[in-house]
């Protein structure tokens, strides 16, 4: 296949991640909540990605931080893959290591199932490698087997990964997708506990998501209540004292500089200016838009957009897509129709201002007859 035939470059050109560089979007599991299998739309899977491709793509890394990443595909658009199952991982590494030589640090996610010791060492080699996240999602193999559906054997290579990672000191964080109806909350408790224990650098704890293609058993199995597992969350940092990051967090406040927009808008003068959220984002953004207002002259009216796309309940805004912010948009302007300036979020946008189904995001201004900012 000629490199720019492959889904895989098409969408490193237009990827903001110019240091990660997915090599797979084959798995060899079928974890009840993967969102693999209940996409709403098609998207690129179960391939693994060609030799060639790998080497064109190679000279064009830009590590960041000095890491250069090996597994995390664009979410929607290629499936998420396991980058220790390509059967030319070893070529692979020892062409990014012709390239970057020992100075730029390795990482790629894992499920851990390949991890055993005899493997460990040999990716000690490739030094200075990291595991950005193991997804063990529990340690303890009954639930595990329950969660990530695939065999025993694999389950205990998994669980037993994180002990050899501490052993051999290959920096992780470790990654948990809450399903307390399975584990029950001491169960997730406990795999924390396994993860401190084994020098876990950080924990994420994810909220399972779901579109509206799941099945209404597994639904059944999988839902959790945000209110009750941030709670949950709380209480670790607190016992276990390591950083434990939720996602989403909708209790965290608001990574961009609120402030400073609404001080640009109103430089530019624009008197009326509606932010188009995400579900997650609305309240802190809300709140702190709702701190800073009386500091500005104009008006801001923040709309919450509902993933129609997805559905289910996805409220993340990487998953949003332009027919969700038109739709959102045309509902806040039938009641207030002098809006100057409408904002959307950068999350679900590649470089070429395009969203997950590749609609560029000019399509908002034009249905909704206003000038659309991206932030
Ligand atoms: S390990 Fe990840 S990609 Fe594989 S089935 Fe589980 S959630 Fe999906």
């Amino acid at each position: 296949m000629r490199p720019e035939e492959s889904i895989f470059m098409k969408e490193y050109l237009v990827s903001k991640a110019k240091q990660t560089m997915p090599i797979s979007a084959r798995c060899n599991l079928r974890c009840v909540f993967c969102s693999n299998y209940s996409n709403p739309f098609p998207i690129t899977r179960d391939v693994f990605r060609d030799l060639e491709d790998i080497k064109a793509n190679i000279p064009l890394l830009q590590p960041f931080n000095g890491t250069i990443n090996i597994s995390e595909n664009i979410p929607g658009r290629i499936a998420e893959g396991e980058a220790l199952l390509h059967p030319k991982l070893f070529e692979i590494l020892n062409l990014i290591r012709k390239r970057f030589r020992y100075t730029e640090t390795i990482e790629f996610s894992t499920n851990g199932t390949t991890l055993t010791e005899e493997m460990i060492k040999k990716l000690y080699a490739y030094m200075p490698i990291r595991i950005r996240t193991i997804s063990m999602n529990s340690s303890s193999i009954n639930y595990w087997q329950e969660i990530s559906v695939g065999m025993r054997k694999q389950g205990e290579i998994a669980i037993k990964a994180v002990e050899l990672l501490g052993k051999y000191s290959i920096p992780f964080d470790g990654s948990i997708v809450a399903v307390p109806k399975i584990t029950g909350w001491e169960g997730i408790e406990e795999t924390i506990k396994y993860y401190v224990k084994n020098n876990v650098r950080e924990i994420i704890i994810w909220h399972p998501g779901y579109s509206k293609l799941i099945d209404p058993r597994i639904k059944e199995k999988i839902e959790c209540s945000f209110e009750e597992l941030s709670k949950f969350a709380t209480k670790m940092r607190k016992v276990y004292k390591k950083p434990i990051n939720l996602f989403p967090d909708l209790l965290m406040p608001c990574s961009v500089n609120i402030q400073k927009i609404m001080d640009f808008m109103q430089d530019m003068g624009k008197a009326k200016v509606l932010w188009l959220v995400s579900e997650a984002a609305k309240e802190m953004l809300g709140l702190e838009i709702e701190r800073y207002s009386p500091y500005v002259w104009n008006e801001h009216f923040v709309m919450p957009v509902k993933n129609l796309t997805y559905g289910g309940n996805i409220i993340v805004s990487g998953l949003l897509t332009v027919d969700d912010f038109i739709r959102a948009g045309k509902e806040f302007l039938k009641t207030k129709s002098d809006i100057d300036l409408v904002l959307v979020p950068k999350e679900p946008l590649d470089t070429a201002g395009q969203d997950l189904l590749y609609t560029p995001y000019y399509k908002i201004e034009e249905e909704l007859g206003c000038q659309v900012k991206v932030v």
